[in-house]
């Protein structure tokens, strides 16, 4: 049992019920048939005692369960569940907006269930989240010429400091240092490979990765050094245009990305990571082959360190770089996921429900 998760009891409910508001907090495995499925599945329920609740798809996939022909549990349904759609919109139009939990119902969202929501993909409370995009906001307007003490009383602060504190809190630096600094925005994106931090900045992506990868915080404050950036969950319109095409590439549709990518490094790593993105999709390479295409035979161990220091997974595709064996060996977001990848683009849908 997963204890982030709401109790048993709650969930099982939820999934008798086919209850839409759990969609995107748990998968339920079915132990006496070994599939697992989303709480909305139109399949006969289970008992409860041959139930077990996972967090995620990929929990499931892990503990040996295979996702559902009926509900499919690994065909991603946005980032967002249904039943928060036109809050999100509606924040991320209006970030000012106080919204108490007697406003949410009024929205038809149970607090609670909001609650686990983006404790489970932003590691936040609602509030905080709200808190850090009014931050997002006004770094936006100090940026772009307004008023340090303007935009505070503008974003709802009744001081100076009060405001200052909580932007420094949240950004990492000073309100009055928003002209000469950069905000990433992060969000994350759910795929069947489960869910992706991707962070953007004014001129594109600049991170893509899974979120349980072990380097994932060195490479964002390492990301934050190169960009002098500091980091803030939020909305950017890279996003809407990444998360298009991950969907279009995740059902076959696309095999190449063309939404703008900010790859900061030094002039070796930028070499490798051109090399990575010039491998077609749907083949491989060796470390090897790999080093001899961008002009560096005997840098081999280099270029292999470089692909490990790739920041937008997928889109700079070093699961593509394989052993000279054919091994797979490693990928940073795990193997499981390197072979998912490759079999999704050499067409082996097969591969992908087993
Ligand atoms: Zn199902």
């Amino acid at each position: 049992m997963d204890h982030s998760l709401p109790d048993g009891e709650t969930l099982y409910a939820a999934l008798l019920s086919k209850d839409q508001d759990f969609e995107g907090i748990f998968v339920a495995g079915i132990k006496t048939t070994g599939i697992f499925c989303r709480p909305t599945c139109t399949a006969r329920k289970p008992k409860r005692e041959n139930v077990e609740f996972f967090g995620s798809a990929r929990d499931a996939l892990l503990h040996g369960f295979r996702p559902c022909k009926v509900c499919m549990p690994l065909e991603h349904k946005g980032s967002a569940p249904e039943w928060l759609k036109s809050l999100l919109a509606e924040i991320n139009e209006n970030p000012l907006a106080r919204l108490k939990d007697s406003d949410l119902r009024a929205r038809g969202v149970e607090p609670s269930r909001a609650r686990y929501w983006f404790k489970k993909h932003h590691e936040m409370t609602f509030q905080a989240y709200l808190r850090a995009l009014r931050i997002g906001q006004a770094f936006g307007r100090i940026r772009h010429g307004e008023a340090v003490t303007g935009t505070a009383f503008e974003s709802g602060y009744e001081s100076l400091s009060g405001f200052a504190d909580q932007f420094k809190k949240t950004a990492g630096f000073s309100p009055r240092r928003s002209r000469e600094r950069q905000l990433i925005r992060t969000a994350r994106i759910l795929t069947p490979l489960g869910p992706l931090l991707a962070g953007a900045v004014d001129d594109g992506i600049c991170l893509l990765e899974f979120v349980d990868r072990r380097m994932l915080e060195t490479q964002l404050r390492r990301l934050g050094k190169l960009l002098d950036a500091g980091c803030v969950p939020g909305f950017s319109r890279h996003f809407d245009q990444l998360h298009a095409q991950l969907l279009e590439y995740f059902s076959g549709k696309r095999r190449a990305f063309d939404v703008p990518l900010v790859l900061p490094g030094t002039p070796f790593q930028q070499k490798v990571w051109a090399g990575l993105r010039a491998i077609p999709y749907g083949s491989t390479r060796s470390y090897k082959e790999q080093a001899e295409a961008i002009g560096f035979p005997d840098a081999v161990r280099a270029v292999a360190k470089a692909n490990g220091d790739n920041r937008i997974a997928i889109i700079v595709p070093c699961h593509r770089v394989i052993g000279a064996g054919g091994d797979l060996v490693g990928y940073g977001g795990g193997l499981w996921r390197k072979r998912f990848l490759l079999a999704l683009e050499s067409g082996q849908k097969s591969l992908l429900h087993t």
